[in-house]
């Protein structure tokens, strides 16, 4: 008894001793008469107002810079130069040209980005054909070097690695909540670039959320490097890059894209 009692006032001696430091960075300090709580309350830098657009038809906040609004491809141009020549649709969305000798291939912003928040809507036509990699494929690169994969992958069965919502051969999705043919997905990806040594080795390397269909799919995921096809990822020193859209060389329908916007972080 006298024990326990001993150990309860050991506790109390504890608990107020506690209650009176506090930590900082691993160093403790002591709480003293003179402090109050609007030491710790700060007023500056001044936090910027946005508005948020509207959840029902997903439009941009009010600092987003549009890259697609349905009217026309001016923010983008072709991977391999020259005008995107992508089809712009009655309904507001564009469409993957597979046509290579009309303007066709992959199409990417004319303007770099760092670290940022991306919005971005696609939709697999609901006469898909193919299988595998063949069904659906497309995908959009973060700073031209790193694939968020898309594909149809409602009831298509590939390697886990290269589904929807995985970073291409890295990291599967934590979940699959793809819709079905017909019907449009979103992604939103948040992104933080890499920085590198002066010998050219990753500092930090690239981390990327998806939020696929309000599911989060990758959650702060690491890439160790550039997205390959075949081989292993491989550390390529670069700064900002452009967002670019992939136009798969399989021989299924092509899908289609609407309300894309970006903001810098
Ligand atoms: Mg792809």
């Amino acid at each position: 008894m006298r024990k326990a009692l001993m150990i309860l006032a050991f506790c109390a001696v504890s608990m107020s001793a506690f209650a009176q430091t506090f930590v900082i960075r691993g160093t403790r300090h002591e709480k003293t008469e003179a402090m109050k709580p609007t030491m710790s309350e700060f007023y500056y830098p001044e936090i910027a107002k946005v508005t948020p657009g509207d959840m029902a038809t997903n439009s941009a906040p009010s600092d987003a810079i549009i890259l697609f609004d349905g009217k026309d491809l001016s923010k983008w141009q072709g991977a391999r130069g020259g005008e995107a020549g992508w089809k712009i649709n009655p309904d507001g969305s564009m469409t993957v040209n597979k046509d290579m000798r009309n303007g066709g291939g992959d199409i990417m912003t004319k303007e770099s980005f760092g670290d940022f928040q991306l919005h971005i809507e696609w939709k697999v036509p609901e006469n898909i054909t193919g299988e595998g990699q063949a069904r659906g494929n497309s995908g959009v690169y973060l700073q031209n070097k790193y694939e968020v994969q898309i594909l149809d992958s409602y009831a298509n069965e590939t390697y886990v690695n290269g589904q929807a919502g995985s970073l291409y051969k890295q990291s599967a999705p934590l979940v699959n909540p793809c819709r079905k043919p017909g019907e449009w997905n979103e992604y939103d990806i948040i992104y933080t670039a890499p920085t590198f040594t002066a010998d050219g080795r990753y500092r930090t390397y690239p981390i990327v959320t998806v939020i696929f269909n309000g599911v989060i799919v990758q959650n702060n995921t690491t890439l160790v490097g550039t997205t390959e096809y075949i081989g292993f990822p491989t550390t390529e020193p670069h700064g900002d890059g452009p967002i670019l859209l992939q136009c798969h060389g399989d021989r299924s329908e092509p899908i289609s894209f609407r309300n894309i916007w970006i903001r810098k972080l």
